[in-house]
């Protein structure tokens, strides 16, 4: 663009609007663009830390470690030592760049025996007659993750990555960082208002250990956890396509609308019928603690085009 006509532009938007308000509005520019590249740098960034991993390759890290823990059992020590799992998983994600195509028990057994060092002590014994014969005594110590990352090889920078997924696994998927505040992108509304802080979220998306079954699954959504009887609020307009009650999500609701979809789980009341029409931030039901669940919260769920999305890249 010439520069006369930039000038030309700048003096009709002054004539008409003022100086102060042109300043106005190249800070609201400013802001937007700052916003949008924070956005854009943040986005790969929590997108990068989720494991892409499926609950049944999961269940093979689950399995391979404890079929290994078993093995470690001797008449020495007849307990045997626990081989943590998402240990061996995180490990898993590093080594093969996060690909879990090749994960079946018996390679994930062959990644975890790393986790356990096979001691040995023979005792001779001696009846003083001359008769002496030999006691062998066999034990399993674990090693520490540091341990093992070391014996891969690791570097630095893969041991950071490793620790990285280990925390995902341990505290219940991706949660967000403390000090977050809910930022609904555009044409969206976070689903309890007045509980939209990163401490609400009481699980994230991604691998956890599921607090009521104990078994390692990939959660699909957020626990947002809430006192019983809170307002649910639509995340996105959509058509409500499906209510019910499931043994897992208890009460729940379905709405679908410009190829995402919506779910809300564990609610004492829906207040929403089929085929109704709603718009971000209208209520839809209300908090409980029916199907699968601990205690009062609600289960949200976002698909985009039948996808899982971790739905705190639409709350950044
Ligand atoms: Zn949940």
């Amino acid at each position: 663009m010439p520069a006369w006509v930039v000038k030309l532009g700048l003096s009709m938007a002054k004539a008409l609007v003022g100086d102060d308000a042109l300043k106005k509005l190249a800070g609201f520019f400013t802001a937007v663009i700052l916003l949008l590249l924070a956005l854009v740098l943040s986005l790969p960034v929590l997108v990068a830390q989720i494991p892409l991993v499926t609950a049944e390759r999961i269940g093979s890290f689950f399995n391979a470690a404890n079929q290994v823990a078993e093995t470690t059992k001797t008449r020495d020590d007849p307990d045997g030592i626990a081989i943590p799992w998402d240990e061996v998983a995180a490990a898993w994600a590093v080594l093969h760049d996060q690909d879990f195509s090749g994960v079946s028990e018996a390679t994930a057994r062959e990644l975890a025996r790393q986790w356990h060092e096979r001691h040995e002590r023979v005792e001779v014994h001696s009846d003083g007659q001359g008769h002496t014969w030999t006691e062998t005594h066999v034990w399993y110590t674990l090693r520490t993750f540091s341990e093992v990352m070391s014996r891969l090889g690791f570097t630095g920078e893969q041991k950071d990555q490793a620790r990285r997924y280990l925390q995902a696994f341990r505290e219940g998927g991706i949660k967000p960082p403390p000090g977050w505040t809910a930022r609904p992108a555009m044409g969206w509304a976070w689903p309890l208002p007045g509980y939209d802080t990163a401490a609400a979220v009481s699980s994230g998306y991604g691998l956890r250990v599921h607090p009521v079954t104990h078994v390692p699954e990939v959660h699909q959504g957020l626990d947002i956890a809430a006192s019983e009887g809170t307002v649910v609020e639509a995340a996105r307009e959509g058509t409500v396509q499906e209510t019910g009650n499931d043994h897992n999500l208890g009460r729940y609701v379905v709405i679908q609308g410009g190829g995402y979809e919506t779910r809300y789980g564990h609610l004492s009341a829906v207040t929403v019928k089929t085929g109704e029409k709603v718009k971000e931030g209208q209520p839809i039901g209300r908090v409980g603690n029916t199907g699968l669940s601990t205690g009062p919260h609600l289960h949200f769920e976002i698909r985009f085009i039948g996808h899982y999305q971790n739905p705190l890249q639409y709350f950044l």
